[in-house]
């Protein structure tokens, strides 16, 4: 099922001041800026996540979706999550490049694929590592969880209170 990003929507011009973060698709069809801090950024190596990118990981910067804003047109489908609830993926609809996504099971918050960002984020997290692929070393081996972490114990309390 194809449908459109239904978010907030404005032109946007990206002569603005620095302290928002800013992103865009490949072509530069797709601009967008977060307005407020970002809650948490987290690489994943899962399956799902590994075949959504055709690469061996995602990083994935969370987001309230009133925090968002765009331009230009995306198209979106539907894909499988391990919980079965799905999310949604949104895309580029010139260059098919996928730029945020939206889980069932996170009501008001946006995953925007962190590289997007004109300055990507350094993960906090790393999940699912028990999936990664064996020639990946990650160095920080403290923030490394086999699967998904325990949200409270590892978002910052800051961000905790935002949700
Ligand atoms: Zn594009
Ligand atoms: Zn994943």
């Amino acid at each position: 099922m194809q449908q459109n990003y239904l978010g907030k929507v404005e032109v946007l011009t990206l002569a603005e001041d620095d302290k928002e973060l800013k992103g865009a698709c490949a072509c530069g069809n797709v601009k967008y800026k977060i307005e407020d801090k970002p809650l948490f950024t987290q690489a994943c190596h899962c399956k799902n996540c590994k075949l959504s990118t055709g690469s061996s990981f995602v990083v994935h910067t969370m987001v309230l979706e009133k925090d968002f804003l765009i331009s230009g047109d995306v198209a979106s489908i539907t894909l499988p999550t391990g919980s079965g609830k799905g999310y949604n993926a949104y895309f580029c609809i010139i260059c098919g490049v996928y730029l945020f996504c939206r889980y069932n099971v996170s009501k008001g918050r946006l995953a925007i694929r962190t590289k997007t960002l004109e300055n990507p984020i350094e993960p906090q997290a790393h999940i699912f590592v028990k999936d990664k692929d064996p020639w990946i070393e990650i160095s920080r081996k403290d923030i490394c969880h086999e699967k998904m972490y325990d949200r409270e114990k590892t978002w910052p309390k800051e961000s905790l209170e935002r949700i």
